[in-house]
């Protein structure tokens, strides 16, 4: 979904659509909560979700793309991230989510161990001293330039390193898992291998978008459902799947014609 800084708007937005779930970015890092809660019309926007099929459990923040915790590189880029995260949990908190989706961050040249250990490095940094309770949710990514955290076992080696292991959770999104070379038509395959490597209980988001290229190109170009490489059939028997039941899905399709696709898409894979 597109970035609308006020939460009021992007949950009336989101109902448009027919959704009970949204996820929003908190917008640019020079907005803060601090300065004007008002900004998103908390009370507001929390008497909006009681009363309408909106459940508050399903709303999930992104984390902005600047922040990134694997950057050695440049030292500054990583301590930025960290105070950003720190901001944007307390955000997220005051928001009323419970989930904050991160890109774990990308190594910049450094190789892949290193990237890991400073995503570790930042993640320690900023939970040992938040007391939010807001879940991470590390998200896949498709292997696109140095990314770190295309594999299952990526992700594991970062949640292996983090001292609050409840505070860490995941984000698999269908688009990135398929470019990163996973085979997404074999949703049990698939499912059982997350499982193994990370568990599915803490899988706390699924990003429910088809891929433009094929399995394996490492490119993270999302297409609408079933006009993808994916297909809609895999995407339906994911958003469908018992095991993931309780897993909030998000659409992060691209707009057609300059609309949002999400009530059109929804609608599609509601009835099937
Ligand atoms: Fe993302
Ligand atoms: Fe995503
Ligand atoms: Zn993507």
């Amino acid at each position: 979904m597109k970035a609308p800084s006020y939460l009021y708007g992007s949950i009336q937005e989101a109902l448009s659509y027919g959704a009970n779930a949204a996820m929003i970015y908190t917008g640019p890092p020079s907005n803060s909560i601090r300065k004007d809660p008002e900004m998103f019309q908390i009370e507001k926007s929390k008497q909006l979700m009681e009363r309408s099929e909106f459940d508050v459990e399903r709303l999930i923040i992104h984390a902005p793309y600047i922040i990134n915790l694997a950057n050695s590189i440049k030292p500054d880029i990583h301590d930025f991230g960290c105070t950003f995260l720190s901001q944007e949990l307390k955000r997220a908190k005051a928001i009323g989510a419970k989930t904050l989706v991160l890109h774990p961050g990308s190594h910049v040249k450094a190789g892949m161990e290193t990237g890991i250990e400073w995503i570790i490095k930042g993640l320690n940094q900023v939970l040992d001293s938040d007391d939010t309770n807001v879940k991470i949710a590390l998200e896949t990514m498709a292997g696109k330039g140095s990314e770190c955290g295309y594999t299952f076992e990526q992700l594991a080696s970062v949640f292996e390193g983090v001292n609050k292991k409840d505070r860490i959770g995941f984000c698999l999104d269908t688009c990135h898992v398929h470019d990163a070379g996973y085979n997404v038509h074999d949703v049990d395959g698939l499912l059982a291998e997350f499982d193994h490597i990370l568990s599915l209980d803490r899988l706390l988001c699924i990003h429910i978008n088809d891929s433009k290229n094929p399995k394996g190109s490492h490119k993270d170009r999302h297409a609408n459902i079933g006009k993808g490489l994916i297909g809609f059939d895999a995407l339906y028997r994911i958003v469908w799947h018992p095991a993931l039941r309780s897993v909030t899905k998000i659409l992060e399709t691209p707009y057609i014609d300059g609309k949002a696709p999400y009530k059109e898409e929804i609608e599609r894979l509601r009835i099937g």
